[in-house]
């Protein structure tokens, strides 16, 4: 053998080997591709065998029930609790199609969705992501509490939707003492020679019946907030406003009466003859705290009867909450007048409107039991 032939079957052999190794190398590759594809096909089975079948919802007076209907256990986590929505993340899941298809409006992808629009919750979005559903519940009520637990046979997460505000509660009281400043409301001018002479001017005993009514109210779970603490003459706007923006639950207005004929005396309760928005919530509770006043006043005061109605002052039809106008009496009429003045009289009218309030606040509060 020269050389050169040793070389050549050399060179042979070497080729043979590589070309083997080349050809057991694809082999092998096959191999790994065809167990990757198995295992990632079993991982993927493994990892999501759960369907989410169904989403189904009942309204109930103060409760919306939402029930997700699974093939298997449903695992999941709370993402996101807030006032307005809450995101669920759903595990190891994959929709049914009807909950699966994302369209697009321009670049905005559109969720599949659930639609429910009752007093409680608005929607039920769900945005499918790998193996997993993000459920995000829109709500209508702000500050609904929520409840959420899992049932077997079948699988299911239920969710439930209570409206806290339901649960209503007298805490802020906005007291009016109607007029002030400039503007005195009903005056009496009363001359007995120079000595006995003396002017009864609304604005003040309103003031002082107010005040008053917010020392009967101390000690009580409540906040009692007056729009006027001195004479000051200030807006029947900013009256309104102001109750709204310490979000009064109840808002009292406190006048006293005048007439042209002298004779006319007695207490009146005023509530909205059409309250805000027309609303009859407010114009319904309005006329039960009227009721609670008025009747209190009449059954402690021995004063006449006028009665309780309803009127259209600017306070009571533009108030956000219920909202009452008390007339505690006639400073036009001599014997009214007279008991007015007397700061016994008003201490005693300022106790039986709180008296009154308390009353209302407490049959609304007994009603959350039920
Ligand atoms: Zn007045």
């Amino acid at each position: 053998m020269t050389k050169i032939q040793m070389t050549k079957t050399m060179f042979r052999i070497l080729k043979i080997r590589i070309l083997d190794l080349f050809r057991i190398s694809i082999f092998g590759f096959r191999i790994f591709v065809f167990s990757a594809l198995i295992l990632s096909a079993s991982y993927s089975a493994y990892c999501a065998p759960n369907v989410l079948k169904n989403v189904r919802h009942h309204s109930y007076p103060n409760k919306t029930r939402i029930v997700l209907d699974s093939k298997e256990a449903i695992t999941y986590t709370i993402e996101k609790t807030g006032s307005g929505e809450i995101h669920i993340r759903l595990h190891n899941i994959t929709p049914v199609s009807k909950f699966s298809q994302i369209r697009h409006f321009l670049f905005f992808p559109i969720y599949p969705h659930v639609t429910i629009n009752d007093r409680i919750v608005k929607k039920v979005k769900l945005k499918p992501a790998y193996h997993s559903i993000d459920a995000v519940f829109k709500l209508n009520a702000r500050g609904a509490s929520y409840n959420i637990f899992y049932l077997k046979n079948p699988a299911r997460l239920v969710l439930d939707f209570i409206k806290v505000s339901d649960r209503r509660k007298i805490k802020v009281i906005v007291i009016d003492p109607g007029h002030g400043g400039k503007d005195p409301g009903a005056v009496r001018r009363y001359r007995k020679g120079l000595i006995f002479s003396y002017n009864i001017r609304e604005k003040d005993i309103n003031l002082d019946i107010s005040k008053r009514v917010k020392k009967c109210l101390r000690g009580t779970d409540t906040r009692v907030i007056l729009t006027r603490e001195k004479d000051k003459f200030i807006s029947l706007k900013y009256r309104v406003k102001l109750a709204k923006k310490y979000k009064a639950d109840i808002f009292v207005s406190i006048h006293a009466n005048a007439a042209w004929d002298k004779r006319m005396r007695g207490i009146e309760t005023y509530y909205p003859r059409r309250a805000r928005n027309k609303s009859i919530f407010l114009r319904k509770e309005s006329m039960k705290l009227a009721e609670g006043i008025h009747e209190s006043l009449i059954r402690h005061m021995r004063a006449r009867d006028r009665g309780i109605k309803n009127a259209m002052f600017y306070v009571l039809r533009n108030a956000y909450m219920p909202a009452v106008l008390v007339e505690v009496g006639f400073i036009s009429n001599y014997y009214e007048a007279k008991l007015l003045r007397r700061s016994s009289y008003r201490k005693k009218v300022a106790q039986v409107i709180a008296q009154g309030i308390l009353e209302y606040k407490n049959e609304v509060e007994k009603q959350k039991g039920e």
